[in-house]
């Protein structure tokens, strides 16, 4: 009995010292490993055709999100680049890829396509997006005789996950594979994020190869309870980079990209 009440104190200090390290500990030692040889289920194969994967259209035709610095809706941007994403990933045998179209304003539309996609039992979510900066970075000039506002400062994609989703890792391990497939491709990610500039918008940053971005707040992300991954494919207020997200070229890439990551991914559902 006396040994058990000696060992008492230094179990309960195990326990205290297992439950402080913290998540930034655990991720950094997760994150050593090599994404493609980390966590893998050796034993599961990849069925294709039982894969579920939501591709869910950012914003909806009221509330479009983002303008481009040509005048144009990141909405259609994003349901433009969402079908061309599904079109390859059904071309690869992945039939159960759908397309979430939301409608309605903002907010609602946010916890509609959350209970959407956890009604679905999706194994893994997609929204895409594509970038902005915020208003006190915009500058004007005019385009086709309208007034428009750019920012050329940034460019590039990233990927964000929220720690509040319940499939955090699996969240993180796709949005890692995910920014390896778009490094492949030659693609840059963006980086401000990780800047103060960035004020209220800036994140950590989780992954400062691919560009994996922790956004905890997102509603998509975090009231998901599938692996969630918001893609901000490009930048739209760039004026270079609008033109590259509108080419087939560019959407060709990022689709493979998807689909290489999605296959990656896949075998450990
Ligand atoms: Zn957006």
């Amino acid at each position: 009995m006396l040994g058990v009440w000696r060992n008492r104190p230094i179990i309960m200090t195990s326990i205290i010292v297992l439950s402080l390290v913290s998540f930034d500990t655990r991720y950094a030692a997760w994150s050593r490993g090599n994404v493609r040889t980390a966590p893998k289920t050796v034993h599961s194969k990849c069925d294709r055709s039982k894969f579920k994967l939501i591709l869910d259209v950012g914003h909806t035709a009221e509330a479009p999100g983002a303008r481009s610095a040509r005048n144009l809706r990141e909405f259609d941007f994003n349901l433009r680049l969402a079908k061309h994403i599904e079109d390859k990933l059904k071309a690869e045998g992945f039939a159960q890829t759908s397309l979430l179209v939301t409608e309605g304003p903002k907010r609602p539309s946010l916890f509609k396509r959350a209970k959407t996609i956890n009604d679905s039992k999706a194994d893994l979510a997609l929204s895409i997006h594509h970038d902005s900066v915020p208003d006190s970075f915009l500058e004007e000039w005019e385009f086709e005789g309208t007034k428009s506002h750019f920012s050329d400062r940034f460019s590039g994609y990233s990927l964000f996950v929220s720690q509040d989703n319940p499939k955090f890792w699996a969240s993180l391990r796709f949005a890692r594979l995910l920014g390896n497939r778009m490094k492949e491709q030659g693609l840059q990610y963006a980086r401000q994020y990780a800047l103060p500039v960035m004020g209220r918008y800036r994140r950590k940053l989780l992954d400062k190869k691919v560009g994996v971005y922790r956004y905890d707040q997102l509603i998509v992300l975090s009231r998901t309870r599938v692996p969630a991954v918001l893609f901000e494919a490009g930048s739209i207020i760039n004026r270079d980079e609008e033109l590259a997200m509108a080419s087939t070229e560019r959407q060709d890439m990022i689709g493979a990209a998807v689909v290489d990551a999605v296959k990656e991914f896949c075998p450990s559902r």
